[in-house]
């Protein structure tokens, strides 16, 4: 049966029971009200109307006068009309044929018949009254048996509805509280489970459709996870096949996959890696120290007897704007690093090479220019003067070139001294001063004595400042001011700084202008050089421990500035 008809059979049955307690308490009622008055007509009015013809006989002792006699009349003829009880028809009849010849009598019967009149209501009011007597044990008797009644229906549907409200709820919350449990399992992946509620109704329909929704689950989970299995060996398989080191890290740093270029990096076995802590791990092995500590993105590493670059790169695993975990990408540029440093020694030697025919060539075109030598037109002057200042950019550019050359592979000697940075100012203002009288610009120079000396090669920190010198010269308008400021900065640094009122940079070019070979998009022919000035100054005072920066402005001019520590 269903839970619905179940319900309404329970409810049905409940209602049934009190529809039978209260048709017996109506019926039992109905029994004592009848009962009552039975008694009351049939007896009490006989009693009554006996009680009356007594009253009206004793009124007075001589004759009876009119009202008695209408009053026994009227009440004789009631009791004639109320004869309910055995022998109570005899008592009337003889009362009526008393009460006749009572009418009829001379005043000295009258006493005598009056006794007799009397003795037979007496008669009438003990026989109602016996009868009142019995017909009230039989209410009594039908009271007691109504309320016995009444308390044993009532008992039983006590009892009905107490079992009722003690199990119905149970009925419904037993296989509901079972089926949450089994819920709760679901969601811990537990999908092995069946329910039995061995009901035929909604809760048996209930279990079958749990069950079935379980297997389809473990069906699922079997092939989601056979997917996500091959899946795992794809990436994995592609993972080992890569050349560089890949190492994935969970939000809690515990290593979940390392390839076997990384194992061999790491110069550990994948067993000692996966699922241990990665700073655990790190305590022992330096590599993964580095890796996990050091921000230092070019890595030279030495491993399978062989020196190796690697450049290192984090990337960070997130969900739901949530990270859960990073990878580290070691890239093996060893290729691109060897690439370079043959471009590197190919430019140190062409540049070096190219040095001595130009020194030459400038030897010659002096020779030329000396009217010792012999006298040259004004064309070949004007030719000569040409020659001589190609020849000179020429030279600038081959020089730049060896510098850029010695920094990038690392031969770039340094000869810390202690020096006034007054020292470093007059050598760099010497040597511009000449372009800066051609351009109409007055080089203001701002150097206390008192300030402290600086740490620095003074070759290199004066090749730094007249290079920012000359380009401040170079992109300033004529009759411009050019200020060179040389200040302490915080505490054990020296700040010099070059101002110019030139023409500025755009902010998206301020970053890249330290970078090789980079010139602002539109300078002009005659300003615009190799491009290597600033990143050799960058190269050199980041040598000397030092910082290189600019702040520009387009139209109001650029302020470049290098510090370095004190002497
Ligand atoms: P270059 O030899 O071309 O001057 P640099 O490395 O010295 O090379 O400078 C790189 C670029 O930065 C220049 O091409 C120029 O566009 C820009 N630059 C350098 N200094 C200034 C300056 N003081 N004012 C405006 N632009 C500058």
């Amino acid at each position: 049966m269903s839970i619905k008809n179940k319900l309404r059979a329970g409810f049905g049955f409940l209602f049934l029971i009190a529809l039978v307690c209260c048709g017996l308490s109506i019926y039992f009622l109905n029994e004592l009200s009848s009962d009552a008055s039975v008694i009351l007509k049939d007896n009490y009015e006989s009693v009554e109307f006996a009680r009356n013809i007594n009253a009206a006989l004793d009124q007075n002792q001589s004759v009876l006068n009119k009202s008695q006699l209408n009053i026994i009349e009227t009440n004789l003829y009631k009791q004639e009309r109320n004869v309910t009880e055995p022998g109570e028809q005899q008592l009337t009849d003889s009362l009526r044929s008393k009460y006749e010849q009572l009418k009829k009598a001379g005043i000295d019967k009258q006493a005598d018949l009056r006794i007799k009149l009397r003795n037979i209501n007496y008669g009438i009011m003990q026989v109602n009254m016996a009868a009142i007597e019995h017909k009230n044990a039989i209410a009594k008797d039908t009271a007691s048996r109504g309320t016995l009644f009444v308390a044993l229906i009532g008992t039983f549907c006590f009892l009905v509805a107490f079992s009722f409200v003690v199990n119905f709820p149970g009925y419904i919350a037993n296989p509901l509280k079972e089926l949450t449990g089994h819920i709760k399992e679901i969601s811990n992946k537990n999908y092995h489970q069946q329910i039995d509620f061995g009901a035929n109704d909604e809760f048996g329909e209930l279990g079958q459709a749990f069950n079935t929704m379980t297997r389809k689950l473990d069906e699922f989970e079997n092939s989601n996870l056979s997917n996500i299995l091959f899946e795992k060996k794809r990436i994995e398989t592609i993972i080992n096949s890569m050349h560089d080191a890949i190492i994935g890290l969970d939000e809690k740093s515990t290593i979940i996959f390392a390839n076997q270029v990384a194992c061999s990096l790491l110069g550990m076995p994948e067993e000692k890696l996966i699922g241990n802590n990665a700073p655990e791990v790190a305590l022992e092995n330096d590599l993964l120290r580095n890796l996990l500590v050091n921000d230092q993105l070019k890595m030279k590493i030495y491993a399978d007897n062989r020196e190796s670059f690697y450049t290192k790169e984090i990337l960070p695993v997130s969900s739901d704007d949530k990270v859960i975990g990073k990878v580290i990408i070691l890239k093996n540029i060893t290729e691109y690093q060897q690439l370079d440093e043959a471009k590197t020694n190919f430019i140190a030697t062409i540049s070096h090479e190219l040095k001595t025919p130009i020194s030459s060539i400038k030897m010659s075109l002096k020779l030329l220019d000396d009217v010792r030598v012999g006298e040259v037109n004004i064309e070949q002057k004007q030719l000569i003067a040409n020659i001589d200042e190609d020849t000179r950019r020429l030279m600038h550019i081959t020089t730049e070139l060896l510098d850029m050359a010695q920094v990038e592979t690392g031969k770039i000697k340094l000869n810390f001294g202690s020096t006034h940075p007054k020292n470093i100012v007059d050598y760099a203002v010497k040597a511009v001063k000449f372009i800066a009288d051609q351009s109409h610009i007055v080089i203001k120079i701002k150097c206390d004595d008192s300030l402290p000396y600086v740490r620095a090669d003074l070759d290199k920190t004066t090749w730094v400042l007249i290079n920012l010198l000359s380009n401040a010269i170079k992109y300033s308008r004529p009759n411009t001011t050019v200020e060179l400021n040389v200040k302490q900065h915080k505490a054990g640094t020296i700040e010099f700084v070059v101002q110019d009122h030139g023409q500025g940079i755009e902010d998206k070019y301020l970053l890249r202008i330290f970078e090789r070979y980079f010139k602002v998009p539109g300078t002009s022919l005659e300003q615009s050089g190799t491009g290597l000035g600033l990143a050799i100054a960058k190269d050199f005072i980041e040598a000397q421990s030092g910082m290189i920066g600019v702040n520009s402005e387009i139209g109001v001019g650029s302020k470049f500035y290098f510090i370095l520590p004190m002497g």
